[in-house]
């Protein structure tokens, strides 16, 4: 079995970051700018936000971090939101998500400008993945696009199943996969019959959100899994993916941790880097 390793393709992400920057100060072009607001004290989501700031300074871009209280209102919110949309200086911006229960995640992303959309999450950015003329898509999905290219997983005219139909992660993979000319089927909480689904197919991601739902041997033998869930526990990390057997039945798969969490930050520099090119290009 093939462990799909997320480092090494985040590693080539940055290099190939890297590389683009250092023909930039010839056109005396300012570093890419990203601008997160974080809401609150959610820990985990303080940690991210604290490695996609060190990933900033790794790559030597600018970054802003605006930490409002768990107490603010939606008109703070969005007002903090709005400033950054009229800073010029400002190339990407992301809203950490989940906000508080009292804040409308859908209503505060759309206040995004689409051409600052960090992680490709307002209606224009899911409209354009859609018709598929995005300039930028969400972290995760991309990011896990990314590593099937890496590793030259074939996708075209594969049976691929998607477990999980958030805007964050299922809709946004499903469409990337589309377009990569898989022959996509997204399950969800409602899917009847879903053990025969999975049966079936070639590949499957699985992003439901609860911890090691699955086994291995619940997909076809020498199927590609590629575990997106994350769940900490007092032991460590583990996905919605269990690991017993997984050796000597799935060909290859991307563990928990180690496999897709490294992408998601990689992915939101090489947006970030993307939507200060088109800024400095227009
Ligand atoms: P989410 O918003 O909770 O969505 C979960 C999806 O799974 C929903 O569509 C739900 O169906 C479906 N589902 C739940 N139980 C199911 C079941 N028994 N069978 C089939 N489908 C089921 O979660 P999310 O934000 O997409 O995240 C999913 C997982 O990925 C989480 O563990 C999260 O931590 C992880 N994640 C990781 C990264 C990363 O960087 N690696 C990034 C984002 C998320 P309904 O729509 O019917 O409710």
């Amino acid at each position: 079995m093939i462990e799909l390793k997320g480092k090494p393709v985040a590693e080539a992400v940055y290099s190939d970051i890297n590389k683009q920057l250092s023909t930039w100060s010839e056109k005396k072009w300012n570093s890419p700018h990203l601008a997160v607001v974080l809401v609150g004290d959610d820990p985990a989501s303080s940690v991210y936000v604290s490695h996609k700031q060190k990933a900033c300074e790794r790559l030597n871009f600018k970054s802003t971090l605006i930490c409002l209280p768990a107490t603010a209102s939606e008109a703070e919110v969005a007002g903090a939101l709005q400033k950054l949309n009229l800073d010029s200086g400002v190339d990407a911006v992301l809203l950490q998500l989940p906000l508080p229960k009292h804040l409308d995640e859908k209503k505060l992303t759309e206040i995004i400008d689409p051409k600052k959309d960090a992680d490709g999450l307002t209606q224009a950015s899911l409209g354009a993945l859609m018709a598929g003329q995005q300039k930028v898509a969400s972290c995760t999905p991309a990011g896990i696009i990314e590593m099937m290219d890496h590793y030259k997983i074939q996708l075209t005219g594969k049976k691929v199943v998607v477990l999980g139909r958030s805007l964050i992660v299922g809709l946004p993979l499903f469409h990337l996969l589309i377009q990569k000319n898989a022959t996509v089927t997204v399950c969800h909480s409602k899917t009847e019959n879903l053990s025969n689904l999975i049966a079936q197919a070639d590949i499957v991601f699985v992003a439901i959100g609860k911890a090691e739902f699955f086994k291995p041997t619940d997909f076809k033998k020498d199927a590609v899994v590629i575990d997106v869930g994350i769940h900490r526990r007092p032991e460590g990390l583990c996905g919605d993916v269990s690991s017993e057997n997984a050796e000597g039945w799935l060909s290859a798969r991307a563990p928990v941790p180690g496999g897709v969490g490294p992408m998601t930050i990689a992915m939101l520099m090489k947006n970030t880097m993307t939507l200060a090119q088109l800024h400095r290009q227009n």
